[in-house]
């Protein structure tokens, strides 16, 4: 018996303290906590999408007679099609389970522990999770009043720690706004990479994927997880230079993504027409959302190019009002930060979510 050994010790020590990501509650969870069957639990936390996946994907994974076997894991079938949704070529394409593997894939290819990466924030979290997992410093750089990217503010910080990589979310999470393309071709014109979340692209319909033909030094990422609804599926995919797809390929878990995953990302190319329809109906509830919430005392929501929208809450009531969502059987998304306090991001549901949230909320404002 060893049991006074202490396993710890081994454990690299940048590792030891590195504060989890906070990811929200799965159904079943809010449903025994609001003690409300799953079913009638109205979801607005994490950016999903209401309408489900195309029922091309329920058929077609239920019909696979391959699921005994290995998965492709250079996913041919899927980035063929990809090529052809994106108009680039099959090799500057990387797929992931989420993008939230790539930006880990991407932070283990250029970040060494030390290295320093910018963050404009405030902004998805996994990016300084993923960077500080990897041993590497990620340096805030607030966004203005209106949540816009202080672009001095980032391109004097990356000269200042010698800075590798930049994200910028554009949609941003949480805010919902997006970065003018000349913000971007400064942060390129640094010459640092620069990691382009276009996670939301679908809802905004802006995409800086014209720039990629000048710049080696850009790379997208986009998600099935929210226009598609295969955020369970967990399917992502990153538009890179050749030269980064080349290096990321070989660094990759060769089944990272499963078979599952990869029919149901083919099936939703499949069937675009499905899929934008259900985007058309997100986006023009959005705007009735921003109506809806702006008419509730109290609440002041910025305008969003996203599937969510980011409110301001005012006489510090964000957390107590999240909590009495949640007791109504209503998730929504508070960040526990400084800067987001007192704020509340509800994603875009359907008509009658909007209908509940407003009457829930009147209620309790
Ligand atoms: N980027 C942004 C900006 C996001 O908001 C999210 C999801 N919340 C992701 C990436 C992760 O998406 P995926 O489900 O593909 O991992």
């Amino acid at each position: 018996m060893q049991k006074d050994i202490n396993p710890e010790r081994f454990i690299r020590p940048h590792l030891l303290d590195t504060k989890p990501y906070k990811y929200v509650s799965p159904l079943e969870v809010l449903s025994e906590g609001a003690g409300i069957p799953a079913a009638e639990i109205i979801k607005l936390d994490g950016n999903e999408n209401p309408y489900g996946c195309s029922p091309r994907v329920k058929e077609a994974l239920s019909t696979y007679p391959y699921y005994h076997i290995y998965p492709d894991s250079e996913q041919r079938e899927l980035r063929k099609a990809l090529a052809q949704y994106v108009g680039v070529p099959t090799s500057c394409l990387v797929v992931g389970s989420g993008s939230d593997e790539l930006i880990d894939l991407i932070l283990r290819l250029f970040i060494e522990p030390g290295d320093r990466a910018i963050n404009s924030v405030p902004t998805f979290g996994m990016y300084s999770f993923h960077t500080q997992t990897c041993g590497g410093k990620v340096v805030d750089v607030p966004r203005d009043e209106d949540f816009a990217v202080d672009l001095s503010g980032v391109k004097k910080a990356i000269v200042a720690e010698g800075a590798k990589l930049v994200f910028i979310a554009s949609p941003n999470n949480p805010s919902g706004n997006t970065t003018p393309e000349q913000d971007i071709v400064h942060l390129l014109e640094t010459g640092v990479i620069v990691l382009l979340d276009e996670a939301y692209y679908e809802f905004s319909g802006e995409t800086m994927l014209p720039l990629a033909d000048s710049y080696d030094n850009l790379i997208i990422l986009r998600t099935f997880s929210k226009w598609a609804g295969l955020a369970g599926l967990r399917v992502g995919y990153g538009i890179f230079p050749q030269k980064i797809a080349r290096h990321l390929t070989r660094i990759k878990p060769p089944y990272n993504v499963n078979i599952a995953a990869q029919i149901a990302a083919l099936e939703s190319l499949k069937d675009l027409e499905y899929l934008r329809r259900a985007v058309q109906a997100i986006i023009a509830e959005r705007q009735r959302l921003f109506t809806r919430l702006s008419e509730v005392e109290g609440l002041q929501p910025y305008p969003s190019k996203a599937n969510f929208i980011l409110c301001y809450v005012s006489g510090h009531r964000a957390v107590e009002i999240h909590q009495e969502l949640k007791g109504k059987g209503i998730s929504v998304r508070h960040f526990d930060t400084p800067r987001l306090r007192d704020y509340l991001r509800f994603s875009v549901g359907k008509p009658e979510h909007t209908d509940a949230l407003i009457a829930a909320l009147k209620e309790i404002c």
